[in-house]
């Protein structure tokens, strides 16, 4: 497919936004030693992504690269991420995400782990004020359910298990893979790291109501 032409100004401003989002996540710690990778929509067949194994905190402009909806560099000879196919499918099944972002933080990574070494494979969201940080959420007389894939480093086999679990569930705003990170999703920039922060204290929440044993 002959992709379609992207606009310099629409290219600059999802450029700053991934560096901007780089340093943000990185100052909270999120993004550790070169973990993590983000993404923005440029069209409906195209998206800015951050070059595979960059430092998220020091990005610049030479750290984003474009791919197309299949994970392939357009019109460079760069790297994109093995992971870059779990941001396309996204863009792909849902026409108004316009930003992913995916972190390595603390709490995501342990509440991954105690979710799973508990036999479960989701992660039941409900009763928090803050859950109305997320689009669509307008009371915290709510549950929001958060999947725990296994960890795999065979990425297409891996998102095709996200895309099955999509198909048949209520449309989420994020999931974790266990002992690895989260991957969040939003309209835009804004919304997607009001998401991250969100998802973060939750499970910060969800860690220290299990106590230190549990955690
Ligand atoms: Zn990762």
């Amino acid at each position: 497919m002959l992709s379609a032409p992207v606009d310099d100004s629409l290219w600059q401003q999802q450029v700053r936004a991934l560096i901007e989002a780089g340093r943000e996540l990185h100052a909270r710690g999120w993004v550790p030693a070169t973990s993590g990778n983000f993404s923005a929509r440029l069209t409906a067949a195209e998206i800015a992504l951050t070059v595979s194994g960059r430092h998220k905190g020091k990005l610049d402009e030479a750290g984003i690269m474009r791919a197309d909806m299949q994970g392939r560099a357009v019109g460079s000879d760069q790297r994109p991420s093995a992971e870059t196919l779990l941001h396309t499918q996204l863009y792909r099944r849902y026409p108004e995400v316009g930003a992913v972002l995916h972190v390595h933080s603390v709490n995501a990574t342990l509440i991954s782990r105690a979710v799973q070494r508990g036999g479960a494979h989701d992660l039941v969201l409900a009763g928090y004020e803050l859950l109305k940080a997320f689009h669509g959420n307008t009371t915290h007389e709510t549950s929001l359910r958060v999947p725990v894939f296994a960890n795999d480093q065979d990425i297409p086999r891996l998102a095709a298990k996200v895309d099955a679990w999509l198909d048949a569930n209520e449309p989420i705003h994020g999931y974790l893979i266990a002992g690895h990170g989260l991957y969040a999703w939003g309209r835009d920039m804004a919304e997607t790291l009001r998401h991250i922060e969100a998802f973060d204290f939750l499970f910060e929440c969800e860690l220290r109501e299990r106590g230190p044993c549990n955690a």
